[in-house]
């Protein structure tokens, strides 16, 4: 068991750490030397730590904890290769995340709440409901155990798991700057790319805290009518503020942001639905992403056939908005997008 009252390796930052070493009569240096074992090496417990001296080993032992996060499940998709992993975290939330093999890299799917309190009705996390946020550390815990197991350096982090990034904002904000920084991980912030749902104050402290960090809105609508179906946060925040805090996020970084356009045959998968994103998009630059829906049991959407896909994408085209297909990897294993949920009434034991 866990020592609550310690603090845990993973929350700390660099000079927290430090100040906790020159507590101990450490030199500060040690702090890189120590975050290099953990983000560079993905050492399990401070004993791995050899070139350090026995004693601060012990001492620190005593003041922090450093757990290793084993997954309870580990789903491998012979087709994709794309990896599944179920973790327990203390207080028992269940949460996924995934890594996908792409040509250009491994990329993980991270989850950074037990549940979704957004409720999207076409999402499999609002099934069990919200449970917590996840802490920073329990975030960094999640990747880095994907690191352990893959023989391959994970180049890229989504956060489009389970949960409203947003909605833990410190907490994702959190590890993605210990995860990018070069003591840390060392990922570059260009290859992290946060999903919301649509918070208009979040993308704005989004736009001055994300340092070259990526932003992708789940918009899946042209229309209020449509959208408050869909996503009942739009009534709080309707598409027009939503719009106006992305125009606001494009202009003040310069970045490019992705819409990511969900496809739900006959709600939302018209050509005329199509004339109306792009009439929405045409003054701010961004790419969208179409991803048709992929299948939750128990939920009775349907995913549009290709051919209305494809006509989806042309009405866009001619209009000059920049669009790709996603192809969703690991749905042979429920790993796909939106198919990510606690999983306590599933399959372990
Ligand atoms: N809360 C964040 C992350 C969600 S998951 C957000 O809303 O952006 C990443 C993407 O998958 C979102 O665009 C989400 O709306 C979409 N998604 C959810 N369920 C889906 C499903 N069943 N099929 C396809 N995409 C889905």
């Amino acid at each position: 068991m866990d020592d609550l009252s310690l603090t845990h390796f993973f929350e700390l930052s660099l000079e927290e750490l430090s100040s906790i070493l020159v507590g101990m009569g450490e030199k500060p240096y040690r702090a890189k030397q120590i975050w290099s074992w953990a983000y560079k090496k993905f050492a399990s417990s401070f004993d791995e730590m050899t070139d350090l001296p026995l004693k601060l080993r012990q001492d620190l032992g005593k003041a922090v904890t450093f757990t290793r996060l084993e997954p309870l499940l580990v789903q491998e998709g012979a087709e994709s290769g794309t990896k599944k992993y179920l973790w327990g975290f203390s207080g028992t939330p269940l949460v996924e995340s995934v890594v996908m093999k792409y040509s250009y890299g491994l990329s993980a799917c991270l989850s950074t709440q037990a549940g979704c309190p957004a409720g999207c009705a076409f999402c499999a996390s609002r099934i069990l409901g919200f449970q917590r946020n996840l802490s920073k550390g329990e975030i960094i815990e999640e990747f880095l155990g994907m690191c352990r197991d893959q023989g391959e350096r994970i180049g890229r982090i989504v956060f489009m798991g389970t949960g409203e990034p947003f909605l833990n904002y410190d907490a994702v904000m959190g590890a993605i700057d210990i995860l990018s920084s070069p003591e840390g991980y060392g990922l570059s912030r260009r290859k992290v790319t946060v999903s919301t749902v649509g918070i208009p104050g979040a993308i704005r402290r989004f736009a001055k805290d994300s340092r070259g960090a990526r932003l992708a809105l789940s918009l899946h609508a042209a229309s209020d009518e449509v959208r408050d179906k869909i996503v009942p946060l739009n009534k709080r925040h309707p598409i027009r503020e939503v719009m106006g805090a992305l125009r606001e996020y494009a202009k003040d970084t310069g970045q490019r942001v992705t819409v990511e356009y969900m496809l739900l045959k006959g709600i939302n998968d018209s050509a005329k639905d199509a004339l109306k994103l792009s009439g929405l998009l045409s003054d701010i630059d961004c790419l969208v992403n179409l991803i048709p829906w992929n299948p939750v049991p128990g939920l009775s959407f349907e995913r549009p056939d290709r051919s209305r896909v494809e006509r989806f994408q042309e009405v866009l085209l001619r209009n000059r908005v920049k669009v790709t297909v996603r192809r969703s990897l690991g749905g042979e294993i429920e790993a796909a997008c939106g198919q990510l949920r606690r999983q306590e009434t599933r399959d372990i034991n």
